[in-house]
């Protein structure tokens, strides 16, 4: 893709999600009670073979003790993955050894060990494609003009790389090319489309990188239902044979895919660091159920206040205001709102925000207490749980997801030991690794997962489709119109550019 082509991909892309959106519930209006399909391309619409060629061109420089890629980048990869010989075109060599690299090249590309170690996927097309898994009678297939011959290795290689998405793709969803490479694909492309709507699905929805292969689709398409996606990432065919009613595209944008009327209504969402009378005011505008607030105690007067970091780390600022815990709680108390106490400080805080709870007379159901195991201990936990059985009582257990995968027996019997303490939600951070792992071994031994830490709007949603128990987030997602401030965390809040309204930017106090 030249940088003009990227330009026009990205004008384009915006809305090409956004119309898959609408197509989508129109369909689904429409057939309320069918099973809707959306098909989707592999090579250069899921995967980037981008790093394919680079990974096949290195491997040549290895093997051969040569340095010709080794300043070559995926950026600099411009041509689709059946024209590498006009990239070899760009690289000073002799013609007899560009031979040889394009020899090496063809006998490698399709390599099962070459798929497994380079295939990736553009950002954000499997949380897509899990997206639409979620949704009630909807599937996704695959139609690919790759041959039978790679099935096998085809599912395991896309399994793999979608595990982190709670992705899965099976064998009857996958339609393979049933002759041998590049053989007649637009027509391969036709046949696989009918393969599953002979299946009994309503296809509505084709992602395809090859413009010929949208056309054939096109014409199959009768009904004309099916919205054409142009994955506008490297092509062969040309372009002008993108059908007029294709939509084109560069980026799987989820934050243009999901509205925020489609949020599970099953997961609760907690607005993260109500510590100032700001984010307190963008909290109250919204219609999220539970604020948390990170309780301390004043270093002065021993007076429970709310504040992120600790006086060590953040000593206190010449015009800080320190903000009691009393004037916020009794705020949110006022709107019916639920409260997450963070216990900052470990056990002292907890006979305190008891009495504080007590006086305002919160009901059992709005609370929830959070601690680090080793500030709250076994004994604190206890106490939570004798005096609010039916609160939600979490610790974040970062600490134990090496072994909830690696030694799971030794992870569950602690899981067992933090439950008898009156735990019964664990907290997980967004970047922690394997989450979906971790997840759903949590789901099977009945544990309830909060996911906090997330740090943007696409990564909200990408948890979202992890659907945890709860979501803990700063909210700064001002595309939704939620200008959360943060927490205050090393004295930075997020302000907002209201005329741009499109990001927002990290800053100091
Ligand atoms: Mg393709």
């Amino acid at each position: 893709m030249t940088e003009d082509n990227i330009e026009v991909g990205c004008i384009l892309m915006s809305n090409w999600m956004r119309e898959l959106a609408h197509h989508y519930h129109s369909m689904r209006k429409n057939y309320p009670r069918d099973r809707l399909l959306i098909i989707f391309d592999i090579d250069g619409t899921i995967i980037d073979l981008r790093h394919m060629i680079l990974h096949v061109l290195r491997a040549y420089d290895r093997v051969y003790g040569t340095r010709y890629f080794t300043k070559l980048t995926v950026k600099d990869i411009r041509y689709h993955e059946n024209s590498v010989q006009k990239l070899l075109q760009e690289i000073k060599m002799p013609s007899n050894e560009r031979e040889r690299v394009l020899e090496w090249y063809a006998t490698r590309r399709w390599l099962p060990e070459t798929i497994f170690q380079s295939h990736r996927p553009y950002p954000g097309v499997l949380a897509v494609i899990r997206w639409f898994q979620m949704q009630p009678l909807t599937f996704v297939g695959l139609n690919t003009g790759r041959p039978e011959a790679l099935r096998d290795v085809t599912l395991r290689s896309l399994n793999a790389m979608a595990e982190e998405y709670s992705v899965q793709f099976s064998s009857e969803m996958l339609y393979m090319n049933k002759n041998d490479w590049e053989f007649n694909v637009p027509f391969s492309k036709v046949e696989g489309l009918q393969y599953f709507q002979e299946r009994g699905y309503r296809v509505f929805a084709v992602v395809d990188n090859e413009p010929a292969n949208l056309k054939a689709i096109s014409k199959a398409d009768k009904d004309r239902e099916i919205l054409l996606l142009h994955a506008h990432t490297l092509f062969e065919s040309s372009r002008r044979s993108v059908p007029k009613a294709a939509r084109s595209g560069n980026y799987y944008d989820l934050t243009e895919l999901i509205h925020e009327d489609e949020l599970p209504p099953h997961i609760q969402f907690v607005w993260h660091g109500i510590n100032d009378r700001l984010n307190l005011r963008q909290f109250l505008s919204s219609n999220v159920g539970w604020a948390e607030v990170d309780v301390r105690s004043d270093p002065f007067t021993g007076e429970l206040i709310v504040r992120h970091d600790d006086f060590y780390k953040t000593p206190l600022m010449e015009d800080e205001e320190l903000i009691p815990l009393e004037a916020i709680v009794s705020e949110l108390m006022r709107h019916g709102r639920s409260i997450k106490f963070d216990l900052k400080e470990g056990k002292k805080l907890i006979d305190p925000v008891f009495s504080l709870v007590n006086d305002l007379e919160i009901p059992e159901s709005r609370l929830w207490f959070n601690g680090y195991i080793e500030l709250i201990e076994e004994q604190g936990f206890q106490q939570i749980k004798d005096r609010f059985p039916r609160s939600i009582i979490q610790c974040p257990i970062d600490f134990l997801t090496p072994l909830i995968i690696g030694a799971r027996e030794k992870a569950r019997e602690i899981i067992e030991h933090l439950r008898d303490w009156g735990i019964n939600r664990f907290s997980l951070n967004w970047r922690t690794p394997h989450k979906s792992k971790v997840l759903s071994r949590m789901e099977r031994w009945r544990c309830d997962v909060n996911i906090y830490n997330v740090p943007d709007l696409e990564a909200f949603l990408e948890a979202v489709l992890l659907a945890p128990k709860s979501i803990t987030s700063d909210f700064n997602f001002p595309k939704w119109h939620y200008f959360g401030r943060g927490s205050g965390e090393d004295t930075i809040k997020y302000h907002y550019d209201l005329r741009k309204r499109k990001k927002s930017i990290k800053s100091r106090l």
